[in-house]
């Protein structure tokens, strides 16, 4: 290729590819592929559901960032080519209610440094600066499309990229690179193969019904978005379908059989459920923990959920989630605490304690 210089820039495509990935999985990712830019291929898709109002409250999806989001070249100009990596967080610890990517440490900087490493070796591989910028979850990139374009997996009928080998439990991480003409990369190919065949169980599992078909999914209605981006009340016909789950819902995921056939033991330490959270899966535990939350001070969430994935709610959105848990799975032994949240600082607190109350009462009534 005459690109003369270190060992990385004597090499064939080929092998520069291969290495590239080994180096990925040796920096802890378990998932690497390699893809060109330009429109998404969900991208209709994607302006019919901000059209439905589906995102909700998540403007950041409709405003400028959508324009962004329809056309991978536009994130970062000059950008030819994303490496694209997944790293798993499902684990075999029991379902509960905190959903398992945010059970761990906040997952973003861990996943940026790594990207960034990669972005390093490639750098000193090639023997010159790259010009490269990583994403992990929060640039404008529709990621489960680059990733399906990588040849990582398929889009699952519950919107999940799911890879046939490893599930949907991963985070999506990529790296944006500007390759000169003098510079090659082997892309993959997409994935093309719709694996979920006739299964509609994620569709069957929500409790909310919040799938208004196959690959379409009303936000607006998702526990996920009710318990972790809605900043506001949750509707009340909603409330009792929550059920026990007090920040985000995995079950279109547990559900899937590519998940309950490829669950693994967590090989990321960062990503093991904290002390707080381990028994929090019974219903005893689930009740425990919410009464642990509406008695926080800021200070005690603060110590509580320091570097965790969890603090994207603030605590009286915790709290608010917390009185919807207690109003579902509780018993008469948590009306004291709910009782103490009629006098919270915050409205929706207290308005979420007064619903949890009522139906507290009502059911030790009937
Ligand atoms: S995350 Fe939960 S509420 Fe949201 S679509 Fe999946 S099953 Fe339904
Ligand atoms: S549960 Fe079935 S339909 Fe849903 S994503 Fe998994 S395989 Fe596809």
């Amino acid at each position: 290729m005459g690109e003369g210089g270190a060992a990385g820039r004597h090499t064939t495509t080929a092998e520069r590819t291969r290495r590239l990935k080994a180096q990925a999985f040796g920096l802890g990712f378990d998932l690497a592929g390699i893809t060109t830019l330009g429109p998404p291929a969900t991208r209709a898709a994607f302006d019919a559901w901000l059209e439905a109002g589906y995102h909700g409250g998540m403007a950041y999806l409709a405003d400028e960032g959508a324009e962004l989001r329809r056309d991978t070249h536009r994130p970062h100009v000059g950008a030819t080519h994303a490496i694209v990596l997944a790293t798993q967080y499902g684990g075999r610890e029991p379902s509960g209610p905190v959903a398992r990517y945010a059970r761990g440490d906040d997952y973003h900087e861990l996943l940026r440094e790594r990207t960034r490493g990669l972005h390093h070796w490639l750098a000193a591989e090639l023997g010159r600066p790259i010009d490269a910028r990583p994403y992990v979850d929060s640039g404008p990139i529709l990621e489960r499309d680059l990733a399906q374009r990588a040849g990582l997996g398929w889009f699952g009928k519950n919107t999940m990229l799911i890879n046939p080998k490893a599930g949907s439990f991963f985070f999506l991480s990529s790296l944006f690179v500007v390759l000169g003409p003098d510079i090659a990369l082997d892309v993959d190919d997409p994935f093309a193969a719709d694996r979920c065949g006739s299964c509609t169980r994620c569709l069957d599992a929500c409790p909310t019904q919040a799938f208004t078909g196959p690959r379409v999914l009303d936000a607006t209605q998702c526990i996920s978005y009710l318990t972790i981006e809605l900043r506001g009340a949750i509707p009340e016909p909603l409330r009792e379908k929550i059920g026990g789950l007090l920040y985000g819902c995995d079950i279109c995921q547990e559900v899937c059989p590519w998940n309950v056939s490829f669950t693994t033991s967590l090989r990321e330490e960062a990503f093991r459920p904290r002390d707080m959270l381990l028994d929090a899966g019974s219903r005893e535990g689930t009740r425990a923990l919410a009464r642990e939350i509406l008695m926080m001070e800021p200070a005690d969430y603060a110590a509580a959920f320091k570097g965790s994935a969890i603090k994207r709610a603030k605590l009286w959105m915790l709290k608010r989630n917390a009185c919807v848990v207690l109003g579902n799975v509780g018993t008469a032994e948590d009306l004291a605490v709910l009782e103490a949240m009629l006098a919270d600082e915050d409205v929706i607190v207290r308005e979420h304690a007064a619903w949890a109350t009522v139906r507290l009462e009502t059911d030790r009534a009937s």
